[in-house]
């Protein structure tokens, strides 16, 4: 579903990505972890174009991402994104966050939109809320909104950065717990996390990141049982 060759990136001098290879099928769970400035961010931002690359190819669902345009616009729709910060609109409430890209991307009629948004909302647990303004409510409330709204774009791809790091710990696990029912409703997802148990028990593949380039792909498994590097056992050595 979404396919990376040969990959670079520079930021001046910095080599940010370098020569990444990463196939993701549908319905996979890619999990990417790594150490502080890898690149991680970077390439889930190259994915649906937030970044240019200088070099290599990257295709969603067998079409290459164009550079701009109106085909780059129904491109990016495809591929919802949840970030470390919410980025809800502060000055809509959750309803009106959930139905916005409905009817101007989408182009739906509002009322269809709605009664969409309120069933994604009752799914990620916060059906209640769908009149709050984002201020009103935790950060995990927050953070399933924006799940929410980005489901609502009916994407084919789910790129999570970090989506827990910004939260209090009571509230991570009823965010993980929503990201792991869209797993096991067959959700292609690729997610930056630091969540290893959600790692481990989540992911269908693990690739490991560091000074830009992808040191490590195998399994949850072998990962954490058995990492193959010297990068991977130290950094496991630090988190675990
Ligand atoms: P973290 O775990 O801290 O989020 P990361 O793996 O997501 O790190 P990136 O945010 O992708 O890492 O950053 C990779 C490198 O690129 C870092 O050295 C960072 O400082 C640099 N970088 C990121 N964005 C820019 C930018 N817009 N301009 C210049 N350098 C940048
Ligand atoms: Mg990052």
């Amino acid at each position: 579903l979404v396919e990376l060759h040969h990959v670079d990136k520079h930021f001046g001098p910095l080599h940010v990505l370098r020569d990444i290879n990463l196939t993701v099928e549908r319905g996979e769970v890619v999990v990417v972890i790594g150490p502080s400035g890898g690149g991680k961010s970077t390439l889930c931002r190259a994915i649906n174009r937030l970044e240019t690359i200088d070099s290599g190819e990257i295709a969603i669902d067998g079409r290459p991402l164009p550079a701009e345009g109106r085909e780059l616009a129904r491109l990016r729709a495809d591929v919802g994104m949840v970030f470390q910060s919410f980025n809800l609109f502060a000055h809509k409430t959750v309803l009106q966050n959930v139905t916005l890209g409905q009817i101007k991307v989408r182009g739906k009629d509002r009322k269809s939109a709605e009664e969409r948004a309120r069933g994604l909302l009752d799914r990620v647990g916060v059906g209640t809320q769908a009149d709050k303004y984002p201020a009103q409510l935790s950060g995990g409330q927050q953070q399933r909104v924006a799940i929410a709204r980005a489901l609502a774009m009916d994407p084919k791809i789910m790129l999570f950065d970090e989506p827990t790091s910004a939260l209090d710990p009571e509230m991570i696990n009823e965010v993980l717990e929503v990201m792991r029912q869209l797993a096991r409703d067959g959700m292609t997802m690729v997610v930056v996390t630091h969540e290893m148990g959600f790692a481990r028990s989540a992911a269908n593949r693990v690739v490991f990141m560091a000074d830009g380039g992808i040191v490590e792909e195998t399994t949850p498994d072998e990962f954490f049982t058995a990492p193959r590097t010297d990068r991977a056992k130290d950094f496991l050595s630090k988190i675990l």
